[in-house]
């Protein structure tokens, strides 16, 4: 029988993921058949899921973290406004967002209960005036956006912090894919910067860890008591997350990842990546394109459908943005050659 094979990245445009490190990929492969969702009875992958937060609270300016590794940022989100409305006094519980915000946040809102409400964007980041108008008592949540699904940009979030106080909510910070890069731009965006109480972040994205890694960080462990569920058949005695069974390949994977790059290897991806899409925002603009410019390595132009068709059909995957311009997104696996040959080909168009 024939094996079937995953795509390559050769054309891979689109993803928010990458090809995993190699010591990412090969403690994945090591940790297969383990369960942190059981620490009593798998301990060592228990253990490095500790290491993970210890990491993590590194990446993201906290030296005494709490937290952990998510199947994702959809259950990073999701648990954050969990927190949110479980610690609040409210019958009638409301979350304030950027329009740029995720859409696991409406997944959130949706599954919890909680109404969404959303400010308009200004210059694709987040408005705080905009926001302070939606705030109110039964605000349990803010969220600021640091770098965004479409355009990779960060929200003011010391005003966003400022505003969650303002209404006792808590601040969450949204840098799924933001934050393996963050580190290395004069952004605040962290819990050094501000005060902020919930930080989602992502291995499995610009983390260069194999999916599913992501990470969900908490500036006190009290609030991590608000999801703490009692398990009576487990040795442990009460469980935080939202999945029950979980990958301890993605655990190994993201301390693996996280090991190997953190901070010269980051920082250096992050110079490569930015220097790409830069120079992809400039042979657009210098093609005629209106470009968005880049802040962080996600690059968005007017390309017309059409054109944008002609590239998948030579095997680009590219995406588009809410308002139909085409997105590229210079992940790791991004290289100069690989965007050489892409502007070759819309230059034959
Ligand atoms: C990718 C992303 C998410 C969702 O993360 P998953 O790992 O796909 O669940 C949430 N927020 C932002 C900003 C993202 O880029």
């Amino acid at each position: 029988m024939q094996l079937a094979e995953p795509q390559d990245f050769e054309r891979v445009l689109s993803s928010m993921c990458t090809e995993p490190h190699p010591a990412a990929r090969e403690a994945a492969e090591r940790f297969l058949a383990t369960n942190p969702g059981d620490p009593g009875t798998y301990e060592t992958v228990s253990d490095l899921e500790t290491r993970a937060v210890e990491l993590l609270g590194a990446v993201t300016g906290h030296p005494d973290p709490a937290g952990y590794v998510t199947s994702g940022g959809t259950e990073a989100n999701i648990q954050a406004v969990r927190i949110a409305r479980n610690r609040a006094d409210t019958s009638d519980p409301n979350v304030v967002a950027p329009a740029s915000a995720h859409f696991s946040f409406t997944k959130a809102a949706n599954v919890l209960g909680v109404e969404l409400r959303t400010a308009p964007t200004t210059g694709h980041r987040a408005d705080p005036e905009a926001m302070a108008e939606l705030v109110d008592e039964d605000t349990v949540c803010v969220v600021a956006v640091a770098g965004s699904t479409e355009y990779g940009y960060v929200d003011p979030v010391p005003a966003i912090a400022d505003l969650a106080a303002d209404v006792d909510a808590l601040c969450h910070v949204d840098a799924a894919w933001g934050g393996f890069v963050l580190p290395f731009t004069d952004h605040e965006w962290d819990f050094s910067d501000t005060a902020i109480d919930t930080l989602t972040i992502d291995p499995h994205k610009m983390g260069q860890a194999a999916i599913p890694a992501g990470g969900l960080l908490v500036r006190s462990e009290r609030l991590l008591d608000e999801l703490a569920i009692e398990t009576p058949y487990l040795e442990s005695t009460s469980q935080v997350t939202l999945t029950g069974t979980r990958s301890g390949a993605g655990v190994a994977s993201a301390v693996a990842a996280m090991e190997e790059l953190w901070p010269a290897g980051y920082r250096e991806q992050y110079e490569v990546s930015m220097a790409n899409a830069e120079w992809l925002a400039d042979q657009l603009r210098a093609r005629g394109h209106d470009v968005v410019d880049p802040d962080l390595p996600v690059v968005a132009a007017d390309l017309s459908v059409p054109m944008t068709e002609e590239l998948r059909s030579r095997g680009w995957r590219v995406s588009k943005t809410g308002a139909g311009e085409m997105r590229v997104v210079c992940m790791p696996h991004v290289t100069r050659s690989m965007l050489r040959s892409f502007v070759a080909d819309l230059d034959w168009y």
